[in-house]
């Protein structure tokens, strides 16, 4: 019977919307619809963009069966894709069609991108020949077609001198294929002359690239060893064998340096991807990923869910830091989605990191993972010499915050035209306002959070939700004048007090609130690279990646800072944090300092970061998580309930508490909670928590899935979110 005459296709489509399944399409007659096309659908009283999915669709009730609109002119998104699709949405309890809809998040790129118009050589000559058409008539001689200002450019004439000979009939317009984003990578192109570690460690590496299998790869490497010198070698090797190669940077809008770097070795840019990208350059990328004119893509996380249609490698660049979390709608670690990406791809994936997350160390360990180190800095630069400043025995004056060692140490830095940089990872002027005569403290009336003071922008503002008001002169509360102090420092009131013992040095602040956004910053950072500072604060921003040769004493205002706050990370979190910050002295080989200042510089983390002796940090570290079952030896997965009143939010978190599988049932895992968030309120919300622990083997997915559907569905104002491998407690 042919199929086709009596019925119409059915198939099913993937729409990207919370929806657990793909919903099903009739195919019109004569239409070819294959797996993964890109498709435009009708949905309610719209029309979606939406992904034809495998096999046949569910069976619907004919007068309900609507047909699908169109079928982009779209490379389909590859099977691997798909099911890569369906594993984050089934890891992280996401609806698949909410997962597809951050793999289609370039519209306007599933049409084909529009021809632009080039010109070429006819057999008519111009009535004069200047030196300026001379030249034009000699580029254009190849008989190729080129664009306008691609032949004034080579031929070095104004495009007035190209219209003339238009007008003259000497050139015709042509349709030409948009030109490439980014020049195609040579692998040929910079070889850099390795070490002879570094040597072993990229033969290893192209040996894993060029195995075409799943294998990880974790490249350890102390800051500066070359580590990215040395996976420059594994892109090589992938990009020779017609791969395309992902890599992921954890703030990518930052990091300049990197894409002129890779343009140094590779003779041309990769292409970026995120989220300050022009969506117009956004579209384009999206569109030659797909049909694999882009060959290499540095991206944020998101580029995980790029269309690749040869992808063969990716590389996670400091595999450990914390920005490869995303906490919203789907709660995925990049980090780990690119490992189940290779295996699903059946293709090598490279970890690097000078400090490790315990997770990857432990996989190392135990073999599942292998790993490569690189002890040394390149050349002569050496890692900087660490100390503790104890702040009990030399505290800072009234008022300051620096203690008078470091305050010496910054003058002697900048006596020698060295550069100086201090880290604190807080924002603003002030953490917390309060009013001296009556206690009042400034908090944000939509969050259970303090507002901080930004005195630049003189207000106090809110920094989980946005909030901002003007600072006052006198206090709400009981009306007194001139009696609010500011509490605690932030960087803004790190360089007064630095201004006022260095008045003539240059200071830069650097943080998020930089006014001028990205290019700003890519600004200021360069300005300090070329010396044109001599001390710079900053927050966190400025731990990531950057190269500053001069940059020779980092001191640490408050090295305890992320140690106290109950987060099963906090130690691994700090010593990484303060590993890569003070990392960023002594990048050109004179001697540098490292200066923390602590009020417990016996604590574990002081001593490992002190002594460089990390490996007896792993494993105390190691050993404790295994004692507490703690991941990567136990699972944790985190229900987050919030709701528009506190008894909403808790009533449910209670309720499904008690929807809860009973413990025999549930094997080796266990409840906690709930319990009011750290974090109580964000953004006017009022916040649970439950926590879900398991052993390493425990399926925490079918326990929590079995939960949601046995517990009464959230109402109202109520949101339940389910964050798998939570990063954050708060
Ligand atoms: P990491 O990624 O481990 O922090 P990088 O790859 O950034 O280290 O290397 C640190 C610095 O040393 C960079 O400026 C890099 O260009 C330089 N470098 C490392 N290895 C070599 C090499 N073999 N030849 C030339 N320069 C190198
Ligand atoms: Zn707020």
């Amino acid at each position: 019977m042919n199929r086709e005459s009596t019925s119409r296709r059915v198939i099913p489509v993937m729409v990207p919307m919370p929806v657990e399944r793909p919903y099903s399409y009739a195919v019109p007659e004569g239409v070819r619809v294959e797996p993964g096309a890109i498709l435009r659908v009708p949905l309610g009283p719209r029309e979606v963009a939406g992904v034809a999915w495998d096999g046949d669709g569910e069976p619907v009730e004919p007068a309900k069966l609507r047909e699908i609109s169109q079928v982009f002119e779209c490379p389909p998104l590859p099977a691997e894709m798909r099911r890569f699709i369906e594993w984050v949405a089934a890891y992280t309890l996401s609806p698949p069609g909410i997962v597809a809809r951050m793999a289609l998040r370039a519209p306007a790129a599933f049409d084909p991108e529009p021809p632009v118009e080039g010109l070429r050589l006819t057999a008519n000559r111009p009535d004069r020949v200047t030196a300026a058409r001379e030249r034009v008539l000699r580029y254009a001689a190849d008989g190729q077609a080129w664009t306008r200002s691609g032949l004034a450019h080579a031929a070095g004439v104004s495009s007035t001198v190209i219209d003339g000979l238009v007008a003259q009939g000497v050139f015709e317009r042509v349709d030409i294929p948009p030109p490439p984003i980014v020049a195609a990578p040579d692998t040929s192109f910079g070889r850099p002359e390795l070490t002879p570690d570094q040597q072993l460690a990229a033969e290893r590496l192209r040996e894993k690239a060029g195995a075409e299998t799943f294998s990880v790869t974790l490249i350890d490497g102390v800051t500066g060893s070359g580590k990215t010198e040395v996976y420059f070698e594994a892109v090589a090797a992938a990009l020779d064998m017609g791969k395309q190669v992902l890599i992921l940077l954890p703030e990518i809008a930052l990091t300049q340096a990197f894409l002129e770097r890779f343009h140094d070795r590779f003779g041309a840019k990769p292409a970026e991807w995120h989220s300050d990208l022009a969506p117009r350059k956004r579209e384009r990328v999206w569109r030659q990923v797909a049909e694999g004119q882009v060959r290499v893509v540095a991206g944020a996380r998101s580029a995980l869910f790029l269309p690749f249609c040869e992808l063969g490698l990716v590389v996670v660049d400091e595999e450990h830091d914390p920005a490869y979390k995303q906490e919203d709608r789907v709660f995925y670690n990049a980090r780990d989605m690119s490992v189940v990406r290779g295996r699903l791809g059946n293709f090598p994936v490279v970890l690097a990191s000078a400090t490790p997350s315990l997770e990857s160390r432990v996989n190392a360990d135990q073999g599942r993972y292998e790993r490569i180190l690189l002890p040394a800095r390149f050349a002569d630069a050496a890692l900087p010499e660490l100390s503790a400043i104890d702040m009990r025995r030399s505290p800072p004056a009234r008022g300051g915050f620096l203690s008078p060692v470091l305050i010496e140490a910054i003058g002697r830095t900048i006596g020698r035209k060295e550069q100086a940089l201090l880290f604190l990872n807080r924002r603003g002027y002030a953490p917390l306002t309060l009013c001296r005569v009556c206690g009042h403290r400034f908090q944000c009336p939509n969050c259970s959070s303090w507002l901080v003071e930004h005195r630049f922008r003189r207000q106090l503002v809110c920094h989980h939700c946005g909030h901002s008001e003007g600072r006052p002169e006198a206090c709400p509360e009981c009306g007194a004048l001139d009696h609010l102090v500011p509490c605690g420092p932030g960087v803004e009131r790190i360089a007064e007090e630095l201004t006022r013992h260095f008045p003539d040095a240059r200071t830069i602040v650097l943080s998020s609130d930089l006014l001028g956004g990205v290019k700003r910053l890519r600004l200021e950072l360069e300005a300090i690279a070329n010396g044109e500072a001599d001390i710079v604060v900053g927050t966190q921003l400025v731990a990531k990646g950057h190269n500053f040769p001069s940059m020779t004493l980092v001191g640490v205002v408050d090295a305890d800072l992320g140690l106290a706050n109950g987060d099963p990370r906090a130690a691994e979190r700090t010593f990484q944090l303060l590993s890569q910050v003070t990392g960023r002295a002594g990048r050109s080989g004179k001697k540098s300092t490292g200066l923390l200042q602590t009020y417990q510089p016996e604590h574990l983390v002081m001593r490992a970061l002190i002594s460089g002796d990390a490996e007896t940090f792993y494993e105390r570290e190691i050993e404790e998580r295994l004692r507490a079952a703690l991941p990567p030896f136990g699972r944790l997965a985190a229900l987050i309930v919030s709701a528009a009143t506190r008894q909403e939010a808790e009533a449910h978190a209670r309720a499904l508490r008690r929807a809860a599988p009973a413990a025999p049932a549930a094997g080796n895992i266990e409840i906690l909670g709930p319990a009011e968030a750290p974090l109580a309120m964000v953004a006017g919300r009022h916040r649970f928590r439950l926590l879900v622990q398991g052993s390493r083997r425990a399926d925490l997915q079918a326990y929590i899935r079995r939960l949601l559907e046995a517990a009464e569905r959230p109402r109202g104002s109520v949101r339940v979110q389910v964050d798998i491998d939570p990063q954050s407690f708060l």
